[in-house]
């Protein structure tokens, strides 16, 4: 018998999201599933607003949309297009890049571009499963950035670390983090992140991870073995990760963004049909983010000098 793929094909897509309104009901239905609450005064008794799918608050009258705090908030095009990206970035094995999607929609680049980072913002670890089984921590060299540091443009490379979860000869979940540097202070934000303080932690010999050490007891370094490369599975995750960037994305400014884009479709590579509604639940749960909101992204630790880089990850 032919196996048939899981994936939402686009014929299904097409046939459940036939215009905006399949949409906005699509979110109404989402959005208040579990009963209505209030944005602004969380009291739960409403009546119907002015438009068929809005609620009004019945004791301060706040009226709200489906799209209304969400990463729909005041989306400035059809929402049927807007769901075309949710559907293209989440079902693409390899991710799309926001040109392709301004091709395919007939939108403008940068409406594109936008969008697709509010897509990638529900993307994010919501940091709730911590890793307690054997786990390979390793840090990697993702291209370079040009920056303004002090009026002068300087070059900078993009670092990451990842947690690799090992579950017996199988894989487990991956993580990645964009650090500045390879000091301690920069490299536990993953552990802190991710980890249980008793898992069996792998790691290369670099020294920036020794004060880590009386946090994470379990942690042993491993160190090349004649020639060979330790945390092979890690190495090869990270080479994903880096043909990837270069390959659809170019220069992915906003690092973080883009690692979560990654690991959030390998972590659920076994998803498939289910992915793109994962994604649509995650952003109706997300709060809106304006475009300021995304590109003055900062990252958890303070920036201090950069260290030397050991192992590379191509
Ligand atoms: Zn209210």
């Amino acid at each position: 018998m032919e196996a048939i793929s899981k994936t939402l094909s686009l014929f299904d897509f097409q046939q459940q999201f036939p215009n905006d309104e399949s949409c906005l009901k699509y979110l109404f239905d989402k959005k208040w599933e579990n009963g209505y609450q209030c944005h602004r005064c969380k009291r739960k008794k409403y009546c119907h607003g002015r438009k068929e799918y809005d609620r009004r608050c019945t004791a301060c009258g706040y009226v709200e949309s489906p799209t209304a705090n969400t990463l729909f908030h005041k989306v400035k095009f059809s929402l049927l297009k807007a769901f075309y990206i949710v559907y293209l970035v989440s079902t693409n094995k390899r991710g799309i890049a926001s040109t392709e999607l301004s091709r395919k929609l007939g939108l403008r680049q940068k409406t594109c571009w936008l969008f697709k980072q509010k897509v990638m913002q529900s993307m994010g670890s919501r940091k709730k499963y911590i890793i307690s089984s054997e786990v390979e921590i390793m840090p990697c060299e993702l291209g370079i950035n040009h920056v303004i540091e002090n009026g002068e443009k300087v070059k900078k490379k993009k670092l990451a670390v990842l947690a690799h979860e090992k579950k017996g000869s199988g894989r487990g979940n991956t993580y990645g983090h964009r650090v500045n540097n390879l000091s301690a202070n920069e490299l536990g934000i993953i552990f802190r992140d991710h980890l249980h303080k008793a898992a069996p932690i792998r790691t290369t010999g670099w020294t920036g991870f020794g004060p880590l050490q009386k946090e994470f007891p379990a942690m042993v370094a491993l160190l090349p073995n004649q020639g060979k490369r330790p945390l092979v599975m890690s190495y090869r995750i990270g080479c994903g990760l880096l043909h990837w960037l270069r390959g659809t994305h170019g220069h992915a400014e906003h690092l973080q963004y883009y690692i979560d884009e990654y690991f959030f479709r390998l972590n659920r590579s076994d998803m498939e049909g289910d992915l793109f509604f994962h994604v649509i639940d995650r952003m109706i749960n997300h709060e809106p983010r304006t475009y300021r909101d995304i590109v003055s992204y900062k990252p958890k630790a303070l920036f201090s000098e950069n260290s030397k880089i050991l192992p590379k990850s191509a």
